[in-house]
């Protein structure tokens, strides 16, 4: 069995949770080596635990919150990216403390993950589907942006003009999801952008349940994981055939020596009906949420 290097790029702490977790915990159980990158800590993110302590009454209230400066907020996000790496196996963790709701394709940010590629050497790189879905300029699709370009300056180095050679080790990217940018069909024939590699991440479920329980800053943890991970995932694994699944599109066609039969299609059986008994619920997952999670100083 070949083992992979893999390189994981997403804007926020809890795309690592919510997006290609499942697959990434795949991964690690098959002792492939994975870096993730998270490029802004988040700090602008859906502020629901701020906004849950500002909520409590006056007695109830941590006066540090109130107080509470940038480098505390971006420690506390810091510590659930850092969680949830543990969660899914992850074996570097590298923040680049970019601004967040502030990524614009430029020319330092490209530079900057040209350098991470050249460092880390993957084979497989893994990031969020670099096409804007409307008109709407957003982190997501301009960290696909961006690392796209990297992948493009890495490979066009030249020693004598740039003092680094050239690297082409990366063999494949596989572009994720957040839900919503993507058809709601696996038939290539729907218009749209359909995705055309589902990884069945059921056996791991409880891992993406479990890296997004640390995410209290957002206030992912606990019922809204269950109902994320059941409603999306789940809605995923009804396209896929199986009980959870996370959707990927590559960026090219694949070749192949001959047509491709993998096990899952050489083994499919009739099955009158796809029951959903004997396999995991997402909410039958117990809380993984540390009493820590909720303190800015733990
Ligand atoms: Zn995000």
């Amino acid at each position: 069995m070949e083992n992979h290097n893999i390189l994981v790029v997403y804007p926020h702490p809890a795309d690592s949770a919510t997006e290609a977790s499942g697959t990434v915990a795949l991964h690690a159980e098959r002792g492939d080596k994975i870096t993730s990158v998270v490029a802004t800590y988040g700090e602008r993110h859906h502020m629901q635990w701020l906004h849950d302590e500002e909520s409590k009454p006056a007695a109830e209230q941590d006066p540090a919150v109130a107080r509470m400066t940038l480098e505390e907020y971006r420690n506390f996000k810091k510590r659930e990216a850092e969680r949830i790496a543990e969660v899914l196996g992850v074996n570097e963790l590298v923040f680049l403390g970019w601004n967040d709701h502030e990524i614009y394709f430029d020319l330092d940010k490209v530079a900057e993950i040209a350098e991470v590629i050249r460092r880390v050497k993957p084979d497989i790189v893994i990031t969020h589907l670099p096409i804007h879905n409307g008109a709407v300029d957003n982190d997501h699709p301009n960290t696909g942006q961006i690392v796209m370009k990297a992948l493009e300056t890495v490979a066009n180095r030249v020693r004598q003009f740039d003092g680094v050679d050239a690297y082409h080790g990366v063999k494949q990217v596989f572009f994720s999801f957040a839900a919503g940018e993507e058809v709601n069909s696996n038939s290539v024939f729907t218009p749209g952008i359909v995705p055309d590699v589902w990884v069945d991440t059921s056996a791991v479920i409880d891992k993406k349940i479990h890296a997004i329980d640390q995410l209290v800053s957002q206030g992912y943890h606990g019922e809204t994981a269950r109902w994320v991970v059941e409603a999306r995932d789940g809605r995923w694994g009804m396209l896929a055939g199986c009980a959870y699944a996370e959707p990927f599109l590559r960026p090219t066609a694949i070749t192949y020596d001959t047509l491709p039969m993998p096990p899952r299609v050489v083994s499919k059986e009739y099955e009158p009906t796809v029951l959903h008994s004997g396999r995991t619920t997402a909410h039958n997952v117990p809380s993984a949420t540390p009493p820590a999670a909720y303190l800015l100083h733990p």
